[in-house]
């Protein structure tokens, strides 16, 4: 298939690049680099095979939009490009609403004119809030508790509207749990600019001498070590949803909602420890008050998408924190510098 990704020059964009080229498809991506570096495309050549097709477009540009679809003919989409920090949404709700949802519209109409009818939408766990059990099905109710989430929800229920709407538009939206890692070469990684707000990445700065300290925001929750549980996903493990949903897509030819978690929870603490394993790095740590917003555990329930797409994670935490760090270790300043010391 020609797959058009968007965000693909991103962190999981670029993971499900490899994927996809690896399953034989031919891929574009489209990214206007807001959250990422051009850098990343030579890299991905190497993984790839050759340069991917790529163009510099916004996706609220509808000219720019439909020139794309003028110029390839996509059998199906996946859908990565976001703004996606929690703390930036809440204060910068507009910025988010106007990119994510105002994105997503520029996208589904470039689809509609070219007649593209099969979309893989990066949702998040985030829609959960604090679930009321864990481990948690797609069924669990949905409540948003920031502007980035809210974003999310949107898109979803938009999406389930156009499914209602068009029989023959098909859409797999994929709720991500905690994804982490990076590709097995260390040549494609996570990149945040400044100072990083999830776990991982602060874990790997805090390795390789960029930052003193953890600070571990809690250490009183109702949980096996007092610290916050969550569902680590390695990343490739992740990308390789993407081209399983793909084929569930044209298998099926229906609209679906799946968690991609390995449904089991890690404690920070668990996580620091067996970083430090694998990395032979010490991480310090101190253990501070709670995040706002923040809940005790949150872990998925994979079962629907281990059946429906014949998905399941293969990659554990060890394999996730020696892949973060190779990444981390030969790429102290990510891509081109971007992490601000
Ligand atoms: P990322 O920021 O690394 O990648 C997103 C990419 O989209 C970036 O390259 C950015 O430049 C591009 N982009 C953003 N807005 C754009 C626009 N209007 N037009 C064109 N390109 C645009 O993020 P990521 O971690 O790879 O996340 C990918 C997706 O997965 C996002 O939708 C995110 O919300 C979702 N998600 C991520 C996580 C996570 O922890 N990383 C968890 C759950 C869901
Ligand atoms: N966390 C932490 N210190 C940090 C960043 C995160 O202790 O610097 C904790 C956080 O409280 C949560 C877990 O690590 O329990 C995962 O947080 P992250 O922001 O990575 O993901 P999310 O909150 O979206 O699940």
């Amino acid at each position: 298939m020609r797959i058009l990704v968007t965000g693909g020059a991103g962190y999981i964009g670029a993971h499900a690049c490899v994927v996809l080229a690896e399953r034989g498809h031919d891929v574009v991506i489209v990214d206007n680099f807001s959250n990422s570096s051009p850098a990343v495309l030579p890299r991905l050549a190497a993984l790839m095979g050759r340069v991917p097709a790529h163009a510099d477009v916004d996706l609220r540009d509808a000219a720019g939009m439909a020139g794309l679809f003028r110029t390839h003919d996509f059998d199906a989409v996946v859908h990565f490009a976001a703004l996606k920090a929690v703390g930036e949404s809440c204060e910068k709700p507009l910025e988010y609403f106007e990119n994510n949802i105002g994105g997503t519209l520029g996208l589904l109409r470039a689809m509609k004119s070219a007649g593209v009818r099969n979309l893989v939408f990066s949702s998040s766990a985030t829609v959960y809030g604090a679930p009321d059990t864990v481990p948690v099905r797609e069924d669990a109710a949905l409540r948003v508790t920031n502007p980035y989430g809210r974003t999310k929800l949107v898109v979803e229920q938009l999406l389930g509207d156009v499914c209602a709407s068009d029989p023959g538009f098909h859409v797999a939206n994929l709720r991500y749990f905690n994804p982490v890692g990076a590709h097995p070469s260390g040549t494609i990684g996570e990149d945040p600019g400044g100072v990083p707000n999830n776990l991982m990445p602060y874990i790997c700065q805090v390795a390789v001498g960029l930052r003193a300290r953890l600070s571990i925001f809690g250490g009183d929750y109702p949980t096996t070590d007092g610290t916050g549980v969550r569902d680590y996903i390695h990343v490739v493990d992740l990308a390789r949803a993407h081209a399983d949903a793909l084929d569930f897509l044209q298998r099926e030819e229906r609209c679906e909602t799946f968690n991609l978690g390995t449904g089991r929870g890690i404690s920070v603490i668990e996580l620091v420890k067996a970083f430090e394993r694998a990395s032979g790095r010490r991480v310090p740590f101190e253990i501070v008050s709670r995040r706002p917003g923040d809940v005790a555990e949150v872990y998925a329930d994979p079962a629907l998408a281990n059946r429906l797409l014949g998905w399941r994670a293969e990659l554990d935490v060890d394999a996730m924190c020696r892949d973060a760090w190779r990444w981390q270790s030969m790429n102290p300043m990510g891509y081109a510098g971007r992490a601000a010391a």
